[in-house]
């Protein structure tokens, strides 16, 4: 783990950009409102991995022509960071496992829908290490928002 400067909003535009093929193909409608330039003292790797498993996500079980919204905003010295999407959203039973190392909470009534189970485990451990807020809300066929709150200051080990 490094401290180094984090550019948040430069950050989601490079995972939006790794994400471009599956956005065209699923036409998706992307927003990203940010009214600053925010930026935290973290580890880069650390904070793109976080954000291209949640940002994937979002896309990844977006209807077709859904919508995923990405805001960042200030509260005080915290930044935080809502992704959220009009998907196929997760069952209200499995919201407490979601985060557990292969859990898969869609695979029966979306079998086309392939993953490990494994990017949100990864994300738990490395929100737990950096101190990190994460929070899953999601209803069954309306959608996910995911907000993770950031400490401007230092969000790192400590
Ligand atoms: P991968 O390891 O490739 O990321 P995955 O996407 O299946 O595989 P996770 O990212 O850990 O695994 O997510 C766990 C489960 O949570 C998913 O299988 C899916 O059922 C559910 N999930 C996560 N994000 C969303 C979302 N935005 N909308 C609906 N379901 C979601
Ligand atoms: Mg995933």
């Amino acid at each position: 783990v490094v401290t180094e400067s984090v550019y948040l909003n430069s950050l989601v535009l490079d995972v939006l950009t790794l994400n471009s093929e599956k956005i065209t193909n699923q036409n998706i409608k992307i927003k990203f409102d940010a009214q600053e330039d925010y930026y935290i003292e973290s580890d880069h790797f650390l904070v793109i991995t976080i954000l291209r498993n949640i940002i994937s996500n979002a896309i990844k079980y977006s209807n077709k022509d859904g919508e995923v919204n990405v805001i960042l905003s200030r509260q005080n010295e915290k930044i935080n960071c809502k992704i959220s999407d009009n998907g196929i959203g997760i069952a209200k039973q499995d919201l407490e496992s979601i985060s557990n190392p292969f859990f898969r909470s869609n695979s029966t009534d979306h079998p086309e829908i392939k993953g490990t189970g494994l990017g949100l485990s990864i994300v738990k451990r490395i929100t737990e290490l950096l101190h990190i807020k994460f929070k899953i809300e999601s209803e069954i066929e309306v959608g996910t928002t995911v907000i993770l709150s950031f400490n401007e200051k230092m969000q790192t080990l400590s």
